[in-house]
């Protein structure tokens, strides 16, 4: 979606405000990472309490609002323009709207206007310990009503509880649903198995996959059958890892693997073992027999590339390239640094704009991941976005020419130019 809004508008102070935010949320690093019972509960104890209709549990990057937990909506993330939930971010503290199509910010909105009929809204910031707001909590209905002093305190103890199981969270070192490590203890064990690849001076490396076209399965079958299909791919790619190795579930259908020991044509002959068991395994669900795929980018230790967010952001890019090729494939990021000249890269958490048709247009993004010729930038849809624009990083005066290299659906591969 194209935006109206003028980018350079918000002042020095939002600006660094909006990067302390995100840097909060980068070094907690839960955005995409899998459901969680805990926070489901919460949301579905927002219903119970109030008496309404929808309870959410958010994280916010720079241009969307991601679902923690949501009860009554089947969205898992909106942009962030579109949400009520931008006001809470803006002012940085509680919004309340007894009835939307009496209230001027949102009368005209589409949530009010169209079939989600929201007339309610009460959300109230997720602050760390440090006071960064990172995200909301929210108590939705599609009736007008009225929101106490009490209720409001009582939402403010829920966003705590939220808070402290997200920072509690960071102490977990296995995913209960694949058994495969979660995101940070992968980090940290991958980090080692780094340090002692380089002094020893050993190769290592890494491969990054995600199921192709996982929303399918859960629309068509339904969660359940969507977590028996991640339980059987992550036994599938267990089967063909050696002990040593290191597997981690990094996103809700995405995942990620260290081979210490393995240069980077061990890493292309490992991730097409992957590749092929995942494809060859049925997978039994009550809705009979259901066949995934998924496409996988790989990455190797080497001078320029020592640190496993650079790693990971390298077989992030070519996992991109492989769902831009056709999914059901390997790509090796060699191959895409053969032909882009790109440099290393880190992942990053940094909000941005896409700038195009002569500076008139503007679209709210997330850099994810940033090199010195290079960059792997967020959406909420690329469709629309033109081969060559411009990109700019909010409050760091940063702006450069891109040309897009690969694309999928919310996705975006750029080199400078
Ligand atoms: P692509 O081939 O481009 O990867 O398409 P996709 O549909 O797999 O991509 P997308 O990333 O849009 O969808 C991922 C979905 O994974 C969205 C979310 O609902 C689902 N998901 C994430 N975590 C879980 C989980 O723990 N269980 C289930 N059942 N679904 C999950
Ligand atoms: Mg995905
Ligand atoms: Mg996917």
């Amino acid at each position: 979606m194209v935006v109206a809004r003028v980018f350079g508008k918000s002042s020095p102070e939002a600006s660094r405000r909006e990067n302390d935010r995100l840097a909060a949320l980068q070094q907690l690093d839960l955005l995409d990472t899998p459901r969680d019972e805990g926070f489901e509960r919460i949301v579905r104890l927002i219903k119970q309490i109030f008496s309404i209709d929808i309870g959410i549990i958010s994280l916010i990057d720079g241009h969307r609002q991601w679902y923690k937990a949501c009860s009554g909506l089947s969205a898992d993330e909106v942009p962030l323009d579109d949400t009520f939930c931008r006001c809470v971010v803006d002012c940085d503290e509680p919004v309340i709207v007894q009835d939307a199509t009496t209230d001027a910010r949102f009368l005209k909105h589409p949530a009010v206007t169209g079939e989600d009929h929201i007339r309610f809204y009460a959300g109230v910031p997720l602050r760390t310990k440090l006071g960064h707001m990172i995200g909301t909590v929210c108590a939705i209905d599609r009736r007008p009503r009225s929101f106490s002093s009490r209720d409001l305190v009582i939402l403010e103890e829920l966003a705590g509880a939220a808070m402290d199981r997200l920072e509690l969270m960071q102490s977990a070192a296995t995913d209960s649903l694949t058994e495969a490590m979660t995101r940070r203890a992968f980090k940290q064990e991958a980090e080692q198995l780094i340090a002692l690849a380089l002094r020893h001076q050993h190769d290592l490396s890494c491969i990054v996959f995600d199921i192709d076209h996982f929303k399918q399965v859960n629309d068509r079958h339904g969660h359940a059958a969507g977590d028996a299909v991640l339980k059987a791919v992550a036994s599938a790619c267990t089967a063909t890892l050696r002990a040593g190795d290191l597997f981690g579930r990094i996103g809700g259908e995405e995942f990620a693997v260290v081979l210490p020991h393995v240069d980077r044509d061990g890493a292309v002959a490992v991730a097409e073992k992957i590749r092929a068991a995942i494809a060859s395994q049925p997978v039994r669900s009550d809705h009979g027999v259901l066949h995934v795929t998924a496409s996988l980018g790989s990455s190797a230790l080497s001078i320029v590339s020592k640190e496993i967010e650079t790693l990971l952001a390298q077989a992030d890019a070519a996992m991109y390239q492989a769902k831009n090729g056709g999914r059901n494939r390997c790509v090796s990021w060699s191959s895409i640094h053969a032909d882009h000249a790109i440099s290393a890269r880190r992942r990053v958490l940094k909000a941005g704009s896409i700038l195009f048709n002569e500076r008139r247009s503007t679209i709210d993004c997330t850099v994810k991941s940033l090199g010195a010729e290079s960059a792997g930038i967020s959406v909420s849809n690329t469709r629309g976005i033109p081969p060559e624009f411009i990109l700019a990083i909010k409050g760091e005066g940063f702006e450069t020419n891109c040309r897009v290299i690969a694309q999928d659906r919310q996705h975006l591969e750029v080199a400078f130019r």
